[in-house]
């Protein structure tokens, strides 16, 4: 019966943090709270709906030469994609392809698994230690490739530059990603290393840093030959992969630094004073270098705690899974928003 049924690709989708449709404080997903560069908005509000018309550049040269310039590179060390979820699926697709499994920490974006399963690559986690930290020795171990978060996700901690070399010079023969969604609250870059490691590819986003979750647009670089092949997989199936408002956008986001730096800083500044703030209450938070806390209770359940919040409109990520089920993944809104969370907090607790 019913033959193509048995046929269906069968998957476990990746579960994103609950969008809800009316207005609530929103901590949930690790959007920033202000909006994107003036230049953003000034450049929608331009924008030639005539060019529209056009399939948009499919090599994405405007924007990979803005991100080029900025960071010191030529255009052909940088990929673009629709977000850094679809820059590391081509990856995947790109670089995972050997009989030995890959390698991610068992606390990490959760993502990996569904990619990994997705597009049929053996994996391995490694478990970090008890204070959330990667233990690198567990990763010299023969692989089929590297990848994790710096900051790590959910945990907001970062590892120093010299974990990341230490990892690289154990694993020559491997492509190793670093996933640097966060790494603009706090962490040293490992982009520098991409000029001395050819098999690194670093991957970074606009969602987080650049408010631009909305918009979709994540980048990688590295070597021009590793750049090349996610380029060769991306143009046998999708070329236009970015559309012409996005590339735009992107530029002008780019191109606004001081803006940039600004709304970090406010967000570092909210994150440190939120987290004193916490710790009164009697929450104990990871170190955290992104633009969220990780935090758990001495004696209140997260779960409890993060029902509670909601039932007063007040989203936090709570996640059912093993070790990490008493903890909350909490966002740094504005100032405000921090305000009436520490309130609600009050009267929770
Ligand atoms: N990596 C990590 C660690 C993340 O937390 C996220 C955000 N969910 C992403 C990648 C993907 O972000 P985006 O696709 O919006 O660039």
């Amino acid at each position: 019966m019913k033959t193509w049924r048995d046929k269906v690709r069968k998957v476990v989708p990746y579960v994103p943090g609950e969008q809800p449709k009316r207005k609530v404080i929103k901590l949930n997903t690790n959007e920033n709270p202000y909006p994107p560069s003036p230049k953003v908005k000034e450049a929608i509000m331009e924008f030639d709906t005539e060019c529209l018309r056009r399939y948009p550049d499919p090599e994405c040269m405007s924007l990979r030469s803005v991100l080029a310039n900025y960071y010191g590179f030529e255009p052909e060390n940088v990929f673009v994609g629709v977000g850094s979820d679809d820059v590391i699926s081509m990856a995947f697709m790109t670089f995972f392809n050997s009989d030995r499994p890959i390698l991610f920490p068992d606390i990490t974006y959760s993502f990996y698994s569904v990619w990994a399963d997705l597009h049929k690559v053996k994996y391995e986690t490694v478990a970090v230690d008890d204070n959330f930290r990667i233990k690198k020795e567990d990763f010299y171990k023969e692989n089929g490739g590297i990848i994790f978060p710096n900051p790590n996700a959910p945990t907001a901690i970062y590892e120093p530059l010299e974990f990341v070399r230490d990892l690289l010079d154990h694993n020559r023969d491997v492509v190793v990603i670093v996933d640097e969604a966060y790494i603009d609250f706090g962490g040293q870059s490992a982009l520098e290393l991409t000029r001395e490691y050819d098999n690194l590819l670093v991957v970074q986003t606009f969602s987080k840093s650049r408010s631009m979750a909305g918009m979709r647009i994540g980048y990688a670089i590295g070597n021009q030959e590793l750049i090349k092949a996610m380029n060769d997989v991306k143009f046998s199936f999708n070329s236009y992969t970015m559309n012409q408002s996005a590339l735009l956008m992107g530029c002008e986001a780019v191109k606004d630094d001081e803006y940039f730096k600004k709304t970090i800083k406010e967000i570092v500044a909210t994150r440190e004073k939120t987290k004193e703030r916490l710790t009164a209450l009697g929450f104990e938070c990871t170190n955290s270098k992104a633009n969220f806390l990780f935090a758990t209770h001495q004696t209140r359940k997260a779960k409890d705690i993060f029902e509670l919040l909601k039932s007063k409109d007040i989203f936090v990520r709570y996640f059912n899974l093993p070790r990490i089920d008493n903890y909350l993944r909490i966002t740094i809104g504005t100032e405000e928003e921090m305000d009436a969370l520490i309130k609600a907090l009050l009267q929770i607790l």
